[in-house]
């Protein structure tokens, strides 16, 4: 046994280290980098610079030069503020600094009212800009500065670049820059490559201690560049390994029931559908049927834009499985979407042996009665087949053999709530890790379509199918975006619209007033139908919909405006997805700016759904009151094609919004930067997936530090690296 080691001994530095045990770093100190995030000393070299400014040496007065930035330390000897002349005019901050020697400077800085609070006579600052000659003086005009009054022994700036980083109103960049070159030499020696070594060097990127350093001290642009690039590609490389192994693990250790097909059962399949299928559809389906003979789950992901006929696909992969004697389910994000989906499967289905139900909503005693008897059918295996909402995976409904899983309008971006589908018999308890386990096959459908650049990242572990063209009988869609005071003309037409048989939808953001006192008023759909009501009078043919209304009576509703019965719909988004009524030829959508746009092309895509000879109208009323509401609105009024709006969508929006949020479940990127970065991104994803080949587990020597980065970084949802 040796002594411990005395007591005087100072802990070395390491990168898990508390900020405090950096000497001139205490509890208060501390308390001010964790706002920023930075608790260890690791994660100061983590801290990302926002970009790098190149600083002239500091000097006197007498070495500036006209037009070219300088840097003066001095103290103010004299200053004011000089309010704005007119109202609307800029008000401005001036000061006299004196350097060492006693010359002269003179700043001004426009707008600047708070300097007045922050800088006195007598306070020492520092000043970097451009000097201006006047007649016999220089002059610089809103320079960057520092108050160096509680730190006059602050070392004279050197000649570089420097980086400026995320601070706060306590802690300065200037300061959070000292802090991280004083510690950088100390720790960079603990920093370990997770990258093997080949890897680096097919990918031509540099060392990450080398990347490190020059991303907090680069000598050039160039570098820091580099270094930015390497630590880009470790951020997406962690990204694609996650994605790579939740694929590999679904791969290998699940099995799904091998679902038989034959030419007879294709054409039995086939001969229910009311239409023959586009070529579109066939090329689907073909990957399908492949796809489901496996006992490898099918993981796939279509994608075709509203109305291209998404519904039948799925019904295929539904009937295969009911042929093997399994079960069936699909899942829709609404109940208003599942009953109708529920609809016009029963009709497709009538006559034939396949048992179909629906699971729907509603509270009322007898409404749960009637769902608790369906969901015993279910366990028990007297339904084949059902419909329902996205609630079904979340309830953990127990199943006699699901073989289908079709999760139907899987638009919003985020993870895919695939949820997890129980078989009678099997535990609710976590499954036996080490061991192949059940999953049934698969099948999300989106009509959002998701730029290349997406599907390879947030839905990486789905195999992509794209399902190309329209159904026969579709027709086209006369889009105007109008302002609001052409509102009152707009329903005047949509009114006589109505009285010529037409079939329209209003749209409304909100069902009531919002209680946030501070939201600009939107139109309610009680407001707007009160408002339809005293212009037109009381209108037997409009009804309104929306979620609170009664599940029995939304289906009354959507019945009646299906028959004809009512002409005009004003809803809530309610509408926004499946909803199908060929008949309706008409849209307004009020408050247009708020909506996405994916949201208001879903929306658009509930008319000209059918063969109709009139003329179909969507009407946007908005008030974009910024640009990107300019821009969605734009492009909404120009372009037709869902992909083409859901490129618009992300150069508008930029990638951020996408993912990397914590709901994705993705480590966020605070490097890389997409879709800029793309080539990097595939890069990253190639590396991925040729790692995980090699070494699923991540068990090799030369993958130890991927591996604990990865279980850092996703602790324990990546639950096949934990054992073994
Ligand atoms: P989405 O892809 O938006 O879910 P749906 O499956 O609801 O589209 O189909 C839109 C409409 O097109 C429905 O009325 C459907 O019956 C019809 N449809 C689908 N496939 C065909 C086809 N091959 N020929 C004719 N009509 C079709
Ligand atoms: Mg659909």
């Amino acid at each position: 046994m040796s002594e411990p080691a005395q007591e005087t001994t100072p802990t070395p530095l390491t990168l898990q280290s508390p900020l405090t045990a950096l000497a001139g770093i205490g509890p208060a100190v501390a308390r001010r980098f964790s706002r920023l995030g930075i608790t260890r000393a690791g994660d100061l070299l983590h801290h990302i610079p926002l970009r790098y400014e190149r600083e002239a040496a500091e000097g006197g007065v007498d070495t500036l030069v006209a037009d070219t930035p300088g840097t003066v330390r001095g103290t103010v000897v004299w200053c004011r503020w000089v309010p704005a002349m007119r109202r609307g005019g800029k008000g401005r901050f001036e000061a006299t600094l004196e350097d060492h020697a006693g010359r002269t400077l003179s700043l001004t800085w426009f707008n600047m009212r708070f300097l007045a609070d922050r800088i006195h006579p007598g306070s020492i600052i520092r000043v970097q800009g451009k000097p201006t000659r006047r007649q016999d003086y220089f002059q610089m005009v809103n320079p960057r500065w520092e108050d160096l009054s509680e730190a006059p022994q602050a070392q004279p700036t050197s000649e570089g670049l420097h980086p400026i980083y995320p601070a706060t109103e306590s802690l300065t960049s200037r300061v959070i820059e000292l802090r991280i070159a004083e510690a950088l030499p100390s720790l960079i020696d603990q920093v370990n490559d997770p990258l093997p070594e080949a890897v680096r060097r097919a990918c031509a990127l540099p060392e990450l201690r080398w990347a490190v350093e020059r991303l907090h001290r680069p000598e050039s642009e160039e570098q820091a560049a580099e270094a930015r690039r390497r630590l880009a590609f470790d951020e997406l490389l962690m990204m694609q390994l996650g994605i790579a192994l939740k694929r590999h693990d679904s791969r290998t250790r699940r099995r799904a029931p091998a679902l038989r097909w034959s030419d007879a059962l294709d054409r039995h399949i086939r001969g229910r559908f009311p239409f023959p299928l586009t070529d579109g559809q066939n090329q689907v389906i073909q990957a399908l049927i492949e796809d489901l003979q496996q006992t490898r789950p099918m993981n796939r992901l279509i994608q075709g834009d509203v109305g291209s006929g998404k519904t039948v696909v799925a019904l295929y992969a539904m009937l295969m499985a009911v042929a093997s004697d399994h079960q069936a389910v699909m899942m829709a994000p609404t109940q208003i979407l599942a009953e109708q989906h529920f609809l016009s499967i029963s009709t497709m289905l009538d006559g034939s042996r396949v048992r179909l139900g629906l699971i729907s909503g509603g509270n009322t005693v007898a409404e749960k009665r009637r769902r608790a008897a369906m969901l015993e059918q279910l366990r028990d295996g007297e339904l084949d087949m059902v419909v329902g909402t996205q609630a079904l995976a979340q309830e953990n409904v127990v199943f006699k053999s699901p073989a289908v899983v079709v999760i139907d309008e899987q638009h919003r971006f985020g993870v895919l709530q695939r949820g997890k589908l129980r078989r009678s018999g099997e535990s609710r308890d976590h499954e036996d890790r080490s061991r192949t386990s059940f999953s049934p096959h698969y099948l999300v459908m989106t009509a959002t379509p998701i730029p290349r650049s997406l599907s390879l990242t947030l839905f990486g572990d789905l195999d992509l199918s794209t399902l190309k063209g329209m159904p026969p009988g579709r027709t086209p869609v006369t889009t105007r975006v109008l302002p609001l005071h052409r509102r009152e003309e707009v329903y005047d037409y949509l009114i006589q619209r109505l009285d010529q048989g037409d079939r329209a939808y209003v749209v409304l953001p909100t069902i009531e007033d919002s209680d946030d006192v501070d939201a600009p008023p939107l139109r309610t759909v009680s407001a707007h139908a009160a408002w339809l009501k005293e212009r037109y009078g009381d209108r037997p043919d409009i009804e309104l919909l929306h979620g609170r209304i009664k599940t029995d009576e939304r289906k009354a509703v959507m019945e009646r405006f299906r028959q004809g019965r009512t002409r005009l719909l004003v809803a809530t988004t309610i509408i926004e997805v499946g909803v199908d009524v060929p008949e309706a030829t008409m849209m307004v959508v009020e408050h247009a700016e708020r909506f996405g746009l994916s949201q208001l092309h879903q929306l658009r895509g509930r008319i000209g759904r059918g063969p109709s000879p009139r003329r179909n109208v969507c009407v946007f009323l908005a008030e974009p009151n910024n640009p990107q509401a300019e821009q969605r609105m734009e492009a909404i009024g120009r372009h037709h094609d869902g992909f083409r709006l859901a490129e618009k969508d992300l150069e508008i929006r930029g990638m951020g919004d996408f993912f990397g949020t914590r709901q994705s479940g993705m480590p966020p990127l605070k490097v890389a930067q997409l879709p800029r970065q793309l080539d990097l991104l595939q890069m990253a994803g190639r590396e991925a997936r040729a790692i995980v080949n090699r070494d699923p587990k991540l068990r090799h020597i030369e993958h130890r530090h991927l591996r604990e980065l990865l279980i850092e970084v996703y602790g324990q949802t990546l639950s096949l690296i934990d054992i073994g």
